[in-house]
């Protein structure tokens, strides 16, 4: 109803104008050049106007052939636009799908109509990564990696493939560039740990642990790879106050401390350990500066004076009194660890060594050391490391479990209780 009352306004006043132009008076009269030109007002008048649309007309035309190629380079675009958004919806598709063929074409389709976009390159990645194709992923990453915004995720692809093909250092130097693209990453902290594990940085390892993880092991084993004495008393002590119990702990703030000059306080620390959980390294490194026999005695009874009677003191005592020619203490002590229930090979050797000293070249010392060296062949098998998480065991303590990568998992003790506290399925696996 509105457009056809704006209709017949607009036939009204056409009209009004017609009529206004056929109502003019008097003639119009033109000289150009040579040529004289007259005509009525109304005539002229309608002229005017046939002239003004012509003008217009042709500068329509003229403007829409000048911008003819702009319009098509935007229409161009439009449509590449539109094509390019449906491929990567189609590749994304095709990735959930698993189905890599069609995630490769329409990805290479969405890089030909999009450009090297992120999106279109990081689909191109994961296409190719599909496939199997890793050259071809790694190329999409690297071409990620180098546009500024998207770089940290062409370093995680790329990180990601030197993981997999176990390149640790290309994966630690790709690591220390996606930390410095994106540093607050909370998956590359957690990559970067992983990857401190495999290469046995224990030095990272500690920093990038997660607050409440246990960190004894990995700060104990940092403190041999610290690069100056400071670093080293550091890391040592942070093992020791985290877990007083574990010898490969105290070993290391004591040997800290040594190199400290404070020897004093590395026996202090090495008794205080002995006390909470006595285990032969303490021992070791305990006797490790003293050679003479009486010294070592000596320095034994000091380092048992809080659990004489535990097994791995009467252990110690009987060999360090064999070795200060204390035969008698040294038997002593022997039979005291055997009537505990011990029956471990280690005991029997120690036993087979006493009667040697003790017999000598006799029948009598020949034939104990035989009978000793027998039992010792039927004994228990003596106490080891072993993997808390895979049941392995290990001739010596790890930080992280050589079988299974797990880190803080060794604990110490002998084989026959190893096996009854292994998860049965586990046990059955490994
Ligand atoms: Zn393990």
């Amino acid at each position: 109803m509105r457009r056809a009352l704006l209709i017949l306004l607009g036939a009204c006043l056409v009209v009004a104008a017609a009529w206004g132009i056929h109502s003019l008076p008097g003639t119009v009269s033109a000289d150009i050049g040579p040529y004289s030109f007259t005509a009525s007002s109304p005539v002229a008048a309608t002229l005017l106007v046939v002239l003004f649309v012509l003008i217009y007309v042709i500068g329509r035309l003229l403007g829409f052939l000048l911008f003819m190629p702009r319009r098509l380079r935007r229409w161009q675009d439009r449509r590449n636009r539109r094509y390019g958004d449906l491929a990567v919806t189609r590749a994304l598709v095709a990735l959930a799908a698993g189905e890599s063929g069609d995630a490769r074409r329409e990805a290479g389709r969405a890089r030909r109509l999009l450009g090297d976009t992120p999106q279109a390159l990081l689909l191109a990645a994961e296409a190719g990564h599909l496939a199997g194709r890793e050259d071809e992923a790694e190329a999409a990453f690297r071409a990620l990696a180098r546009q500024p915004d998207a770089a940290f995720l062409g370093l995680r692809g790329l990180l990601r493939q030197a993981v997999a093909r176990e390149d640790w250092t290309a994966a630690a130097a790709i690591a220390r560039q996606a930390e410095s693209a994106h540093p607050a990453a909370a998956w590359l902290r957690q990559e970067r740990s992983a990857l401190a594990l495999r290469t046995g940085n224990w030095i990272d390892a500690v920093g990038l642990a997660d607050a409440d993880a246990p960190k004894a092991a990995l700060a104990a084993a940092a403190s041999g790879q610290a690069g100056n004495g400071v670093q080293r008393l550091h890391l040592a002590r942070q093992a020791w106050k985290e877990d007083r119990t574990l010898p490969a702990a105290a070993i290391a703030y004591a040997v800290a401390l040594r190199a400290d000059g404070r020897s004093a306080r590395a026996l202090a620390v090495l008794r205080e350990s002995w006390e909470r959980a006595p285990h032969p390294d303490i021992a070791a490194c305990y006797l490790q500066p003293l050679h003479d026999g009486a010294s070592r005695l000596d320095a034994a009874k000091r380092l048992t004076k809080h659990n004489p009677t535990n097994v791995e003191s009467r252990l110690v005592l009987a060999r360090t009194s064999l070795e200060a020619g204390k035969l008698d203490d040294a038997r002593f002590h022997a039979d005291a660890a055997r009537n505990t229930g011990l029956n471990q090979q280690r005991l029997w050797r120690l036993m087979a060594d006493i009667a040697d000293a003790e017999g000598g070249d006799s029948e009598a010392g020949r034939i104990a050391r035989r009978d000793a060296m027998r039992l010792a062949a039927t004994a228990e098998p003596d106490p080891v490391w072993h993997c808390t998480a895979c049941g392995t065991p290990h001739a010596t303590w790890h930080p992280v479990c050589p079988a299974c990568g797990k880190p803080a998992t060794l604990r110490w003790g002998a084989p026959t209780a190893i096996l009854s506290t292994t998860p049965i399925l586990t046990a059955r696996a490994s």
